[in-house]
């Protein structure tokens, strides 16, 4: 796929490469570039944080186009633009509007599940074109991004609803470490999901319809030579996790696919943590 387009969001993966991370900041910041180009010609290009500390990539790229008109303009993006920032601050999916660019080419999607699609759904909605970024520069850029994105990828709340893109982010832990539960999710078919784990770690709850219906998880039939289930949506899944006493349960709520022409490749699970004859609360096991 060496068209115009990829070259466009090779440069934006190399830019995002050169990001600089503002001082002080707790939490990893994303490595973002992003490239702006009107007509096949380059009209500004910009990575994060190189106008000021902790500048978005587009904000940048965006100022350093001056005067410029970017009605009609495509703009290569290595992370899905913010969708809200505090006041005065605008966001970058709002400044993309206000500009007028026609397509947007995005590599990751934000991994934060509270703003997860939403700068997409921005986009969407004032009528831009979307585009994802191919596999291979998206994979250049989970590399780069890895502290940024890990951050999300564990969950230590006991319960709860969880969506995510099981094609960009294939994992998603539950639980905090050393008392996690990785899930691994691909696409079985239309609205049917592979789930995956260790060797005897998994099983799927026949029949069952709720999360309240399995009152002792070990009960499940854990086969030792099976590493994963296939579930449709409805069906409760059953992970085995680092001790024996420790299990997640989840429901499978959605399953979308761009195979069978949804806009995105999606799973929601609900979950909830389940620990049967503790010594201590499960407290313990979530710490
Ligand atoms: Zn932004």
């Amino acid at each position: 796929m060496m068209d115009e387009h990829y070259r466009w969001m090779r440069k934006a993966v190399d830019l995002a490469a050169l990001s600089i991370s503002e001082l002080g900041r707790g939490d990893p910041p994303p490595a973002v570039g992003a490239v702006i180009v009107k007509d096949g010609i380059e009209v500004a290009s910009a990575f994060r944080g190189q106008c000021a500390a902790g500048n978005h990539a587009e904000k940048c790229a965006i100022e350093s186009a001056g005067e410029k008109n970017l009605h009609g303009s495509v703009v290569y993006t290595t992370l899905e633009p913010c969708s809200r920032r505090n006041a005065p601050k605008i966001a970058c999916a709002q400044r993309l509007i206000d500009q007028g660019v026609s397509t947007v080419y995005i590599g990751l999607y934000d991994p934060n599940p509270k703003i997860y699609r939403e700068g997409w759904k921005m986009l969407r909605d004032a009528g831009i074109s979307l585009r994802d970024f191919p596999a291979d520069l998206r994979n250049e850029l989970r590399v780069i991004n890895a502290e940024f994105l890990n951050q999300y990828r564990s969950n230590g709340n006991p319960s709860g609803s969880v969506t995510f893109d099981y094609v960009q982010s294939p994992i998603f832990t539950i639980g905090k470490p050393p008392f996690a539960i990785d899930t691994t999710w691909s696409h079985a078919a239309s609205g049917v999901i592979h789930a995956y784990s260790d060797n005897g770690k998994i099983a799927l709850a026949r029949y069952a319809e709720s999360l309240d219906e399995i009152d002792d998880p070990s009960a499940m039939n854990f086969n030792p030579d099976k590493s994963s289930v296939t579930a449709k949506v409805g069906n409760i899944i059953v992970f085995r996790g680092p001790r024996e006493n420790m299990y997640a349960i989840l429901k499978v709520e959605q399953v979308l696919s761009l195979d069978r022409k949804d806009d995105r490749n999606e799973v929601t699970f609900t979950y909830e943590i389940r620990t049967i004859n503790t010594k201590g609360p499960l407290d313990d096991f979530l710490e």
